[in-house]
């Protein structure tokens, strides 16, 4: 874990999943932006800060997905932080159960999918962020807490200092060449996201997975790319069934093996199944698509009459 400085008071921990810091002019009150997958990953950054002097006294996170909360735990239990984050989002952080069963069709979740990667240690919030400016009990903050819906239902970024920490709203160009299904849970709200960062003026930003760069576009245009490639596919494996349809399972077998991805166990399977019916229920929101349950199962058909 490196502890790199991206400008003056705006700092970042990286590592496979980076963790933000911010610290106020005053330098007398500092945040800390993500928590990392586990205590050891927030120990860590703990013992960076406290090494160059950096207080701790808030918690941001952007977002519930175990890997950015799986730390949050321990610094709650250790430090006097004050602890923010984004409704609905919030809810899952504190019942973490809830993301292995929105995973697993709403049932109580297998338990090899009760996992560090996908359920982390509860925490507790003790503010609620909104879009817009925030400048903390004593103003001496001025920050920004900006919506990034898409690759999570209530994700927000926050900016500071012109620089924007913009959680999981796109990922680094490594990271991405990695990655060839994205998780998403919403196509249409990742792609307005993606279009906003992509506008934004603002000295730089930083992924929750990838390297701060200055010139963000070309690696926010690359993610928009891959997210309409995509959605092509999809909506291309739909078109070419015509009257016959495509049961939503077997869109998910066909994009998975078109991708060459082999999941190794039903939790992996299951967040690239909910990437890519993203998609589909954007076709359907829109009218592309329509579905229709038969024999058993429900069947995709492209546009309004085919069904
Ligand atoms: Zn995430």
């Amino acid at each position: 874990m490196k502890f790199i400085e991206i400008k003056k008071n705006c700092y970042y921990f990286n590592s496979a999943v980076n963790i933000g810091y911010i610290v106020s002019e005053s330098r007398k009150q500092g945040m800390l932006i993500d928590a990392g997958l586990e205590s050891s990953a927030a120990k860590k950054a703990i013992q960076l800060l406290q090494k160059h002097d950096l207080p701790i006294t808030h918690l941001m996170i952007t977002h519930a997905h175990a890997d950015h909360f799986g730390g949050a735990q321990y610094i709650q239990k250790n430090y006097d932080v004050h602890t923010i984050a984004p409704s609905l989002e919030e809810a899952i952080m504190r019942y973490p159960i809830l993301e292995p069963i929105y995973l697993f069709y709403g049932n109580f979740p297998m338990k090899e999918m009760r996992n560090k990667f996908l359920e982390a240690p509860s925490i507790f919030i003790d503010e609620i962020c909104e879009a817009g400016n925030w400048a903390g009990w004593d103003g001496q903050w001025c920050i920004e807490f900006i919506p990034l819906p898409g690759h999570s239902h209530n994700q927000f970024g926050l900016l500071y200092n012109d620089i924007l920490y913009a959680a999981d709203a796109y990922l680094g160009m490594e990271v991405l060449k990695k990655h060839s299904i994205p998780f998403i849970v919403d196509a249409g709200s990742n792609l307005s996201t993606l279009h906003y960062l992509l506008n934004l003026e603002v000295k730089g930003m930083l992924p929750g997975h990838g390297t701060f760069e200055s010139a963000f576009q070309e690696t926010v245009q690359a993610n928009i790319d891959v997210h309409q490639r995509l959605a092509s596919h999809v909506y291309n494996m739909i078109l070419v069934r015509g009257d016959r349809g495509i049961s939503v399972e077997e869109l998910v077998a066909k994009m998975l093996i078109k991708h060459e991805i082999e999941p190794a166990n039903f939790g992996v399977y299951s967040l690239f199944r909910t990437a890519i019916t993203a998609y589909l229920i954007q076709f359907i929101e829109e009218g592309r698509a329509v579905y229709t349950i038969h024999e058993g199962r429900p069947v995709i058909f492209s546009g309004q009459s085919s069904a």
